[in-house]
């Protein structure tokens, strides 16, 4: 049990075990969570003696910034070194990526230390798997890049190294904890949560009401094209991933954001235009596009003039859809290619 990455009621036990007031578990929240403190030396309104106590006590564990990367166009990709999690472990890195874009400055945090699930166009796909990140090291990323900067970011994106909703618990509590009033307050509607369709976790955000934004890394309409490009969809077919959605938006009112990364040869051609379009017509959504960044498996980008077509067939159908770009392409910052020289979804 650690002070950051806690809930305010989990601090009040905490508290209360260390033999201190329970009115001290809502002055750490603020300290850590709204001000982001860094140490103990920073809790102010804590006694001299309370603090000297605390620093003697593994509860305020920090992510190290190994070093940052910045693009041309604003983004700067941020590696960190995460101290081991359990006892035989070994520290291990992540990245986080500061996005410039329109009006939004967004931080795209990692939810896993490497991924199970192997996109074919994803690089994080590639590297080992480590383990779920806990809330605090979740939570932390935003912090350090915020302390690093100066500066708030606008949005945060759950679309860094790993799948979301295979860390579901630590990614909901990192979640409700940046947007607790008494914390960063970040509102509901800037904290977008991604998943390459993992369905009883879909379930169980739409049983639990949560409020935050969901994504779905889609890429393929057609389950025999979507299964080729991403594995997810054995356990999770597509179809069945569909219905879900359906519900979601049915019960919670609100739009599903499908991802679609760009493959020439895979998912542009006439046939996958008019799969898209159908399947699009049939859940209240929106479409980000994103033009492929990897060359994995001799994949290759679309040209400007193949992304503008597909996009503009989309537009004519009359489908809310966006080409996003690739912000952060230059230092291997852009989406799908967090593989630890600077990952994700
Ligand atoms: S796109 Fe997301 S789910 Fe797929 S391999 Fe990359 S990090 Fe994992």
């Amino acid at each position: 049990m650690t002070l950051n990455g806690a809930s305010i009621n989990e601090l009040e036990r905490l508290f209360q075990d260390l033999g201190e007031a329970k009115f001290r578990a809502l002055q750490a929240f603020r300290w850590i969570n709204r001000h982001q403190a860094d140490n103990f030396d920073e809790f102010s309104d804590f006694s001299k003696s309370l603090r000297e106590r605390l620093k003697e006590l593994p509860l305020l564990p920090k992510l190290k910034i190994l070093g940052s990367e910045k693009d041309k166009d604003g983004t700067e990709k941020y590696l960190f070194e995460v101290p081991p999690l359990s006892e035989r472990a070994q520290p291990r890195q992540i990245e986080a990526v500061w996005i410039v874009a329109d009006n939004r400055r967004t931080i795209c945090i990692s939810s896993q230390i490497g991924c199970t699930l192997n996109c074919t166009f994803c690089a994080t796909g590639t590297l080992p798997f480590y383990g779920n990140l806990p809330a605090w090291a979740i939570v932390d990323q935003v912090y350090a890049i915020m302390r690093h900067r100066s500066e708030r970011p606008t949005n945060i994106v759950f679309m860094g190294m790993g799948e979301p909703f295979h860390n579901y618990q630590n990614v909901i509590k990192a979640a409700r904890i940046l947007h607790h009033p008494e914390g960063m307050h970040l509102g509901a509607s800037h904290i977008t949560i991604s998943t390459a369709g993992v369905i009883p976790s879909i379930e169980k955000y739409i049983h639990d009401k949560e409020p935050f934004n969901l994504a779905i890394s889609l890429n393929h309409p057609d389950p025999a094209g979507r299964l080729a490009i991403m594995d997810v969809t054995k356990k999770h077919p597509l179809d069945k991933l569909l219905k879900t959605l359906r519900q979601y938006t049915r019960e919670r009112d609100r739009k599903i954001t499908f991802e679609y990364v760009m493959i020439p040869d895979q998912n542009m051609d006439r046939d996958a235009v008019q799969k898209l379009i159908k399947l699009a017509r049939s859940v209240r959504c929106k479409i980000n596009l994103i033009p492929l960044n990897t060359t994995l498996g001799g994949m290759r980008r679309p040209s400007m003039q193949e992304a503008d077509e597909f996009y503009q067939a989309l537009l004519d159908a009359g489908l809310t859809v966006f080409n996003r770009g690739s912000p952060g392409r230059n230092v291997n910052a852009a989406c799908g290619m967090l593989a630890l020289q600077a990952g994700g979804h």
